[in-house]
């Protein structure tokens, strides 16, 4: 999944609606948003799913890193990282 696709559907899982116009503010919206590179926004968007998905997370924060627990996988995760394994537990990844 390209970034800017990350980054399109992770700001429809935050509520930012982005449509496919060039007319309009969404794709200055999009490169404002930096789920990618940054915790301070990438965190609160997890913070904001339900505990099966929080679950799933988890699991797919470990699973990527070979197995580390999943305490501490979530403390080595990235912010890049954290926005896939968000977007696999959500069924929006794509491959
Ligand atoms: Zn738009």
């Amino acid at each position: 999944m390209k970034p800017e696709e990350q980054i399109k559907a992770l700001a429809e899982l935050d509520g930012i609606k982005i449509c496919e116009s060039f007319a309009c503010g969404c794709n200055r919206t999009l490169e404002k948003l930096n789920y990618l590179t940054s915790y301070d926004a990438i965190i609160p968007l997890i913070q904001k799913q339900n505990v099966p998905t929080i679950t799933r997370i988890s699991l797919n924060l470990s699973m990527a890193q070979n197995g580390t627990a999943k305490a501490f996988a979530w403390l080595k995760a990235t912010p890049s990282q954290l926005c896939e394994a968000l977007l696999r537990a959500t069924g929006k990844w794509k491959e």
